[in-house]
């Protein structure tokens, strides 16, 4: 790769942002297309984001990525942000047009494909969504309009009712509850798809899991976004159980995708990223 002074800067910034695999994944994106612009990672403390961003505008970053914890604080530093941003409340990529910064969320479309490409079918299904947070609402937003039914179970009730109601003009089927043994008792037996948007299983914490294998059916597709592991805990019981188990790490590929085209307006190439981000995985979880 040449580096020169025309070369384009696009980045990434989180806190921590050490085990990001964005760098790798849309770096390899660059270098296919012989794009002259490279993708670094920086740790911004929450307390810096301010006096990052106005960094990121004066020198004139071209795009940039925002994770964890600066999903939703980003949103004030921005000139405007996508309507289902808005929606989501959170935002995870920034593109700068002619200096203007315009915020979008592209967690949702991301998941979307990602179940596109395994051919998981939501149109019709019922589907129980783990979890209220960041990841769970910009999926929910996403689910909603396709899927017949969206439980949200959340160890926090309050978050799971309010996404629910948020999400109801999408799909009046949607309900909020408590994520408890109970709820996942009555309402896994007829469920079509479960969803975990949890960091439950997440390495290092990977023996950890949500849902027991005894509460899954062979009919059920269980979508786990956690990456790291590739095959979460979760997974495990759900192939125990003899149903389809789908990862998040084509998840991440996607929403990367999905970032890079509202950079470039280029259709970047996927399997080339999932390729290099598995690999920069496998080298990370040991
Ligand atoms: P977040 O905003 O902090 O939300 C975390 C959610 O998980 C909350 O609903 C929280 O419940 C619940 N939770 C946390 N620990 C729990 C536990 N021990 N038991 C039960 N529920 C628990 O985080 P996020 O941004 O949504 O991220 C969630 C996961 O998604 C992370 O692992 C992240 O890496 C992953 N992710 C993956 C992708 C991808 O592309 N594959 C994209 C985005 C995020 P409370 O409300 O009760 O706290």
């Amino acid at each position: 790769m040449k580096v020169s002074s025309d070369t384009k800067l696009y980045a990434i910034i989180g806190d921590p942002i050490e085990h990001s695999l964005s760098p790798v994944m849309q770096n390899v994106a660059f270098q296919h297309l012989d794009l002259d612009s490279v993708y670094l990672a920086f740790r911004v403390r929450p307390q810096d984001l301010e006096a990052a961003i106005a960094g990121m505008r004066s020198l004139g970053v071209l795009g940039f990525n925002i994770t964890i914890p600066h999903k939703v604080s980003v949103m004030k530093y921005l000139d405007k942000v996508d309507y289902q941003a808005i929606e989501v409340g959170a935002v995870n990529t920034v593109v700068n047009k002619n200096g203007v910064f315009v915020g979008y969320n592209t967690d949702g479309a991301g998941a979307l494909a990602a179940l596109r490409e395994e051919n998981v079918e939501l149109k019709g299904r019922r589907t129980v969504l783990l979890g209220a947070g960041g990841a769970a609402r910009a999926l929910a937003f996403s689910i909603a309009p396709l899927t017949e039914s969206l439980v949200i179970l959340n160890r926090t009730e309050s978050k799971a009712k309010d996404l629910a109601s948020a999400i109801k003009r999408f799909n009046a089927a949607a309900e909020g509850k408590k994520l408890s043994e109970a709820t996942l008792r009555s309402k896994l037996a007829d469920a079509d798809v479960l969803i975990n948007s949890t960091p439950v299983g997440m390495y290092p914490r990977v023996g950890e899991c949500l849902v027991n294998g005894s509460l899954m059916h062979s009919r059920m597709v269980v979508f786990d976004v956690v990456y790291n592991p590739p095959e979460t805990r979760l997974l495990r019981e759900a192939k125990k159980a003899g149903a389809k188990a789908v990862g998040g790490l084509n998840m991440l590929v996607h929403q990367g995708v999905l970032s890079f085209k509202i950079w470039t307006g280029i259709e970047p190439p996927v399997d080339i990223m999932f390729r290099a981000a598995e690999e920069a995985l496998e080298g990370k979880s040991d």
